[in-house]
C-alpha cells in the first residue's frame, strides 16, 4: 500500500484552508464528524443541479437518474463492505440503524427473560436503545466489563456467554473514547456459537479500517456517512440477509409497502422495507463519492497512517507532565486518544487549544457509564483522519503545554 501524504490531501478539503484564530486549522475532532473533500461537496451540489427528482417508480429522465444514483450508492456501499446490495439499508445514521435493530429485530424476536449483552465501552447510541427495548420487553441487559487498560475482559465475556446465553451481543468495533479496537471476528464467532445475534457499532471502525462483513462474521453492522468524508443525515445498516428478512420496520408509510388495504398492509422486501418515505438521495449520491475517495487511498493505507500517527502522539503525550492517557497501548487502538491533564478541566483545555487553532473535543463523548468507570466526569479527546500529520500532533502538544502553564494549579 502507498503511504498517504496528509499535507497533499489537505488541499482537497476546502475547510482546512480556513485559518482559525489566525492559525492553520488543526482539526482533531474527526471522531465526532470528519471534514469533506471538495469532490463530495460538489457531488452533493451536482445532484441538485442536474438530477434532482424523487426515487423509485418515476418514469421521467430525472427520476430515473435519481434512482440510479441512489441505488448505485447502495451498490457502492455493498462493494465497500463485501456485502450484497440487498443487505444494505440506508438510515439517518448509526443511531437510527441501531434503534432499528433494537426495536425491529430484538423487540420482535426476543422473549421476556432473554438477555442482551453490551459492553461498558458503548456509545449511548448502542446502549440506550437496548435499555429501552429491554424495559419494554422484559429482557435483561448485561455489560461486559473492561480490563485495567481499557480492553474487553475476554474471560468475563466467555463467562457471560456461558452463564446467560444472550440472544443479542451488541458491541462497538472501536471505542470512540478509549480507541480500543475490539477483535470482532473472534468475539462474533464465540457469540454466534453461543446462539447470539451479533450487532456491531461500526461508527468508528468503518471510516478507519478495512471492514469486510463476511470476514467479520457479524449479523448487523451500523455506521454513519458523516464520519467518513460523507454528508450528514445518512447512515448504513448492513444486515445479513436472513436477519433482515426477520426484522420488522420501525417507520411505515410510502415506499416500504407491497400491498395496502384500508385495514392492513404487507411489506416490501428488504432493504426497501426499512426505508419509508423519501430517502436522503443527494446524500447517498455524495456518499458514493466519499467511498471512491477512500477506496483510492486504500483502507489499508488509511489504517496504517493512523496507526503511525497514534504511536507518535502516544509517545509525545506521555511526556507531558500531569497528563493521563486512557485506553490501551497503540498496538490495540485506532486513531482516537482521550486524556486528562492534572489541574486543567478538559473544557478549559479545549478552549485554550481552540485559541491556538486546534480543534479537539471535551466532555463525556456520549459514554457516561464508561466515564463513571474511569472515575472522571470528562476527558479531552483528539482524533485523527487522513488529513492529519505529525505537525498536527506537535501543535496539539504545544497547546496542551500552554494550557498547563496558564491553568494548572501550582
Ligand atoms: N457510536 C459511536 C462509537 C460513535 O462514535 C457515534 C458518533 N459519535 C455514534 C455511535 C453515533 O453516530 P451518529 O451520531 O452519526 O448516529
Amino acid at each position: 500500500t502507498r503511504a498517504l501524504d496528509p499535507a497533499v490531501l489537505r488541499r482537497d478539503f476546502p475547510i482546512l484552508q480556513r485559518p482559525v484564530h489566525g492559525r492553520r486549522l488543526v482539526y482533531l475532532d474527526s471522531a465526532a464528524t470528519s471534514q469533506k473533500p471538495a469532490a463530495v461537496i460538489e457531488a452533493l451540489a451536482a445532484f441538485y443541479q442536474r438530477s434532482n427528482a424523487n426515487v423509485h417508480r418515476g418514469i421521467h429522465t430525472l427520476a430515473e437518474e435519481a434512482t440510479a444514483a441512489y441505488e448505485g450508492a447502495r451498490a457502492r456501499v455493498a462493494a465497500f463492505l463485501g456485502a450484497r446490495d440487498d443487505e444494505i439499508v440506508f438510515t439517518r445514521g448509526t443511531t437510527e440503524a441501531l434503534n432499528l435493530v433494537a426495536w425491529g429485530w430484538a423487540g420482535h424476536r426476543l422473549r421476556p427473560g432473554d438477555t442482551i449483552l453490551v459492553t461498558l465501552m458503548e456509545h449511548h447510541s448502542n446502549l440506550v436503545p437496548w435499555q429501552q427495548v429491554a424495559a419494554r420487553g422484559g429482557f435483561h441487559l448485561r455489560a461486559v466489563p473492561l480490563t485495567a487498560d481499557g480492553r474487553l475482559d475476554r474471560d468475563a465475556f466467555s463467562r457471560l456467554l456461558a452463564d446467560h446465553r444472550p440472544r443479542v451481543v451488541a458491541l462497538a468495533h472501536m471505542s470512540n473514547v478509549l480507541g480500543t479496537i475490539n477483535p470482532v471476528a473472534e468475539l462474533a464467532r464465540q457469540a454466534r456459537e453461543a446462539g447470539a445475534v451479533v450487532v456491531v457499532d461500526g461508527a468508528q471502525s468503518v471510516p478507519h479500517l478495512p471492514v469486510d462483513v463476511r470476514r467479520l462474521g457479524v449479523d448487523f453492522l451500523a455506521f454513519s456517512a458523516h464520519k467518513m468524508l460523507g454528508p450528514t443525515g445518512l447512515g448504513v445498516l448492513y444486515g445479513r440477509r436472513e436477519r433482515l428478512e426477520e426484522m420488522e420496520p420501525l417507520l411505515t408509510g410510502g415506499g416500504m409497502i407491497r400491498h395496502v388495504e384500508l385495514q392492513r398492509s404487507t411489506w416490501a422486501d428488504p432493504p426497501h422495507r426499512f426505508e419509508a418515505g423519501t430517502p436522503p438521495i443527494a446524500e447517498a449520491a455524495a456518499f458514493a463519492c466519499a467511498l471512491d475517495y477512500l477506496a483510492r487511498l486504500g483502507m489499508d493505507a488509511v489504517a496504517a497512517h493512523e496507526r503511525d500517527l497514534v504511536r507518535y502522539a502516544w509517545e509525545r503525550l506521555r511526556q507531558v507532565k500531569g497528563l493521563t492517557l486512557y485506553g490501551p497501548e497503540p498496538e490495540h487502538r485506532g486513531g482516537v486518544i482521550s486524556f486528562t491533564v492534572a489541574g486543567v478541566h478538559p473544557h478549559d483545555l479545549a478552549q485554550v487549544l481552540d485559541g491556538e487553532g486546534v480543534a479537539i473535543r471535551a466532555g463525556h463523548h456520549c459514554t457516561q457509564p464508561l466515564h463513571r468507570h474511569l472515575g472522571v466526569v470528562a476527558t479531552a479527546r483528539a482524533s485523527f483522519y487522513v488529513y492529519n500529520d505529525r505537525d498536527d500532533v506537535d501543535r496539539l502538544v504545544e497547546g496542551i503545554e500552554r494550557a498547563r502553564r496558564l491553568l494548572a494549579d501550582a
